[in-house]
C-alpha cells in the first residue's frame, strides 16, 4: 500500500472519529494565519500524533516500581500508573515513560495586544502573537478558559516552531506569548520555542499561574522576557478550595521572575471569596514588601464562569480595591470592566 493511500486511510478514519473536527479549527485560522493553511500534510501528523506512542518525553520526572512513573514539574508530583494522565491532563504514562502529549499541538492562536495579556508596561501599543495547549495544572471553579483548560475534548492543531516565528515576523508581532491555558504545563515546547524565538530576535511573555517547582521555572526563567502571573488570593485556603493548588511556589515564583523579567500580576476579584480589604491590603503588602512598588498590578472583575455562578464583580468593589493598593503600589489597572 503506497504511503499516500495509508495517509488517506488514516485521515478517513479520523475524520469519521472525530468529526469534522480538525478540519473546521484548521478553517478558523486559516483565514487568517498562512501558516494553519489546513495541508492534507498536516492532517496527518494530527492523526500520526494520536495513533503513534509518546512523541515528546517529559522533562522532570521519575520512573517508578510497577512502569508508574512521578511528574516533578509542578508542587502535584502526581504519581501516575500506566497508562493514566497527571492532574493537568497533558502529561501522560505511556509504557512506563511521561510523555508530553501536548508537544507542538496549538488549541488557540491569535495575533493580540500586548494589554490583553494583560501588560501594560512592556512594549504598549504593539501586538503579539499568542499560543495556547490544552490543560492546567489548576482546577480553578470559575475558569475563564475552561474549555481548553479544564479538557473534555482533544482539539488541537500541530504548530512548527519555524512556522510560528516566520508567521510573528510577517504579522509585526514583537514574539510569542504563551497564554489562553496554564503555559507551563506545556514546558518542553515552551522551551525549544522559547529559544528559537529568542535566536530570531523577538520577545517571549508567559501568561501564568505561576504553580510549577523551582528547577523548571529557573530553567525557563533565562529565556522569558515578560511574564503576567496570576496571583487570585493571598490566602491559601482559597487556592485548596476554589483551584485545587496551593500558593506558597507562586509568590515564591513570582519574587523569583522579578528579578530577571518584566512582571506585572493580576487579581481576579471575585464578590465574596477574595473581595475583603484585609484580602487585599495583605496582598499590596507581599507585593509591596517582596518585589517593590513598581510591579503593575491588575485587578480584573470576575464574571460567573465554569462551576461559579454568583454575580458579576461590583464596579464599586474594583474601586475600593484600587484605593487600598494605590496606597503602596505605583501602577494600579482595572481589568474587564
Ligand atoms: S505538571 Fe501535571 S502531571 Fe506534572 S505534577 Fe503537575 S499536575 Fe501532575
Amino acid at each position: 500500500m503506497s504511503c499516500d493511500f495509508a495517509f488517506f486511510i488514516l485521515h478517513f478514519a479520523l475524520n469519521f472519529t472525530f468529526g469534522t473536527r480538525y478540519i473546521l479549527r484548521c478553517g478558523d485560522f486559516s483565514n487568517n494565519y498562512s501558516l494553519f493553511a489546513c495541508t492534507w500534510r498536516r492532517i496527518h501528523e494530527t492523526g500520526a500524533r494520536y495513533m503513534v506512542n509518546c512523541m515528546h518525553e517529559a522533562a522532570y520526572y521519575k520512573k517508578l516500581d510497577g512502569n508508574k512513573v512521578q511528574c516533578l514539574l509542578c508542587p502535584h508530583f502526581c504519581v501516575i500508573a500506566e497508562g493514566e494522565r497527571g492532574k493537568c491532563w497533558p502529561r501522560q504514562n505511556i509504557g512506563g515513560r511521561l510523555c508530553a502529549t501536548t508537544y507542538g499541538l496549538a488549541s488557540s492562536v491569535a495575533l493580540d495586544p500586548i494589554e490583553k495579556k494583560p501588560l501594560y508596561h512592556f512594549h504598549p501599543r504593539t501586538n503579539i502573537l499568542s499560543l495556547g495547549s490544552l490543560g492546567c495544572n489548576l482546577k480553578c471553579v470559575f475558569c475563564q478558559n475552561y474549555e481548553i483548560s479544564q479538557v473534555t475534548a482533544e482539539r488541537t492543531i500541530p504548530v512548527e516552531i519555524d512556522d510560528i516565528i516566520k508567521e510573528a515576523k510577517r504579522l509585526g508581532s514583537i514574539g510569542i506569548a504563551y497564554t489562553y491555558n496554564e503555559p507551563l504545563i506545556w514546558f518542553e515546547f515552551v522551551k525549544d520555542c522559547a529559544a528559537r524565538v529568542r535566536k530570531a530576535g523577538l520577545f517571549n511573555v508567559l501568561v501564568t499561574n505561576g504553580l510549577v517547582n523551582p528547577g523548571p521555572f529557573d530553567e525557563l526563567l533565562p529565556l522569558i522576557d515578560a511574564l503576567n502571573i496570576d496571583i487570585k488570593s493571598i490566602e491559601d485556603d482559597f487556592y485548596v478550595k476554589y483551584c485545587g493548588g496551593v500558593l506558597g511556589p507562586i509568590l515564591r515564583n513570582t519574587k523569583r521572575a522579578a528579578e530577571s523579567a518584566h512582571v506585572e500580576v493580576t487579581n481576579l476579584v471575585i464578590p465574596t471569596l477574595n473581595d475583603k480589604d484585609e484580602n487585599f491590603i495583605k496582598l499590596r503588602d507581599w507585593l509591596f514588601d517582596n518585589v517593590g512598588p513598581d510591579i503593575p498590578v491588575h485587578l480584573s472583575r470576575y464574571f460567573p464562569c465554569y462551576k461559579l455562578k454568583i454575580p458579576p464583580t461590583p464596579r464599586e468593589t474594583l474601586e475600593r480595591a484600587r484605593e487600598i493598593f494605590a496606597k503602596k503600589m505605583k501602577y494600579v489597572h482595572l481589568g474587564n470592566v
